[in-house]
């Protein structure tokens, strides 16, 4: 038996990255799944990618910065599958600067996908969850939620709230059977480093440029894999972690134990 079969899932943020990685894993595993992004040709590929793998899957084109498309993703998980069991929070952006430099634009922007839209997504998914005895959120953190990110407060404010609003949720919600876990990653190579480098703007890179030029502080010297932040998404996910909630899952190659 897989570990997710008979769940359904709905993993925001999916058309890349961390996100595709975690829908092709839950996919393995048996989930019926609802993918929600921007870029639709990219949604409906990771969608394919999925039922390769005989997973139930939907891609929803959804902007979570807008409150009408997060419902509407939920209310389209509901009509294809009639339950919420997972909700994996990953969409999310990174923005540069310091409290001097962040624009107002910035700051808006980061605070409205990173915060709001996961407060927003927790808030619609919860009493589905209730209806069917339970279920599990995930939300993706960072390492920069539990340690300070230099050059870049718009994004780390952005994850310590995540990290703060994961616990919280967690005491609000445990005695009716509702996890709430986040993964932190460390720096992970995914596409949009290729795209855009490693902040939204800056200039693309390669893995291996991006290991030669700033892995050598890490304990591995290398970045993690989308494939490596999923399995712990999975975990958290699972049944292997039911005694686990308000937990921080850190999965950066030591660099927090630093
Ligand atoms: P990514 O850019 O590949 O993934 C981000 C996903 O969010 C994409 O699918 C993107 O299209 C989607 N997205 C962006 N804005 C959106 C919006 N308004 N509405 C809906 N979807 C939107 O990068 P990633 O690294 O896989 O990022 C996924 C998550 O992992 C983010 O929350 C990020 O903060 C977190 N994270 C990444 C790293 C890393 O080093 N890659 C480290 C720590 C945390």
């Amino acid at each position: 038996m897989s570990k997710l079969t008979g769940k359904t899932a709905i993993v925001t943020g999916a058309t890349s990255g961390i996100g595709r990685a975690t829908a092709l894993l839950f996919a393995e595993e048996g989930a019926s799944l609802v993918l929600t992004g921007r870029r639709r040709e990219r949604g409906k590929a990771v969608e394919a990618e999925c039922r390769q793998r005989g997973a139930r899957a939907v891609f929803v084109e959804a902007d979570h910065t807008q409150s009408a498309d997060c419902v509407r993703v939920v209310t389209s998980a509901l009509r294809e599958f009639h339950q919420i069991d997972i909700l994996f929070n990953n969409a999310g952006i990174v923005t540069q600067g310091t409290a001097e430099s962040a624009s107002e634009a910035d700051w808006a922007a980061t605070l409205a996908l990173n915060v709001t839209a996961v407060w927003r997504m927790c808030r619609l998914v919860i009493p589905e969850m209730r209806k069917v005895g339970g279920g599990v959120i995930v939300n993706n953190a960072s390492d920069w939620a539990v340690v300070g990110g230099k050059g870049a407060l718009p994004y780390a404010a952005s994850k310590g709230a995540v990290a703060s609003m994961t616990k919280s949720m967690a005491l609000d919600h445990a005695h009716e059977n509702i996890r709430v876990n986040a993964v932190c990653p460390g720096d992970t190579f995914v596409e949009r480093w290729l795209e855009k480098g490693y902040f939204e703007g800056s200039s693309p890179v390669t893995l291996e440029a991006a290991q030669a030029e700033s892995a050598a502080y890490l304990p591995m010297k290398r970045f993690g894999r989308p494939e490596e932040i999923a399995r712990a998404v999975l975990f958290l996910a699972s049944e292997d972690s039911s005694f686990v909630t308000g937990h921080l899952l850190l999965v950066d190659g030591g660099n927090t134990a630093q």
